[in-house]
């Protein structure tokens, strides 16, 4: 996606070799043009499926499912990494390790929000070592719900969490695909490279 591409080279700090800074536009600040953009995008790229809900895990794949679900006109459920009072049981749950910040989260979706009666589409910002979306997958499953594929932002092909998704069978569409951080330099794969 060339306007997303664009944004990455303009306002993108690589902080290592592995992780990127998009602060400006999806992790802090939001650009809800951009946002609008993503969520077409998205739609588009999966107009061959009936979908029945979006599926995410907070707080930064909130926005592109938001606008992906407003697109479609279909809700949006994000998996909570910590137990609110009012979020207490009738719950599936599962673990994620999270690559940034080095700790494991459970996360959780309420019972009432996912059924076997879903088609769902697994939207996030970045796809790395596949942790969240493995997450959210096992939640999906919990459910009995059909998962239809997955929608990334932004997915570094130099980490493996993509190649094993692939591997078993799950469609991943990302609108960026990142072959190197390497020397402080965002680096793309070509269309049709990965
Ligand atoms: P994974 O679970 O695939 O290993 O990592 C994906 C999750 O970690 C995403 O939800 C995202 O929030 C975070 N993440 C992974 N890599 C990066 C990165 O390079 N930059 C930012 N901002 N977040 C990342």
């Amino acid at each position: 996606m060339k306007l997303l591409k664009e944004k990455i080279e303009k306002e993108g700090n690589v902080l290592s070799d592995t992780v990127l800074k998009v602060d400006s536009f999806l992790n802090h600040q939001i650009d809800p043009l951009l946002m609008k953009e993503i969520g077409d995008e998205l739609a588009d790229r999966y107009a061959d499926e009936v979908i029945t809900k979006v599926l995410t895990i907070e707080s930064s794949g909130i926005a592109p499912a938001t606008f992906l679900g407003l697109t479609i006109g279909a809700p949006v459920v994000f998996a909570r990494k910590r137990k609110s009072l009012t979020l207490t049981d009738n719950l599936y749950s599962s673990k994620v390790h999270s690559f940034t910040k080095n700790e494991t989260n459970e996360i959780s979706v309420s019972k009432n929000f996912l059924s076997p009666e879903d088609s769902v589409i697994i939207i996030d910002d970045f796809l790395a070592n596949g942790e969240a979306v493995k997450g959210l997958l096992d939640i999906a499953e919990q459910a009995g719900a059909h998962v239809v594929g997955v929608g990334i932002v932004i997915e570094k092909g130099f980490q493996d969490g993509g190649k094993q998704l692939r591997k078993q069978g799950i469609r991943i569409e990302s609108l960026a695909r990142i072959k190197s951080l390497a020397n402080g330099k965002v680096e793309f794969f070509e269309d049709g490279e990965f």
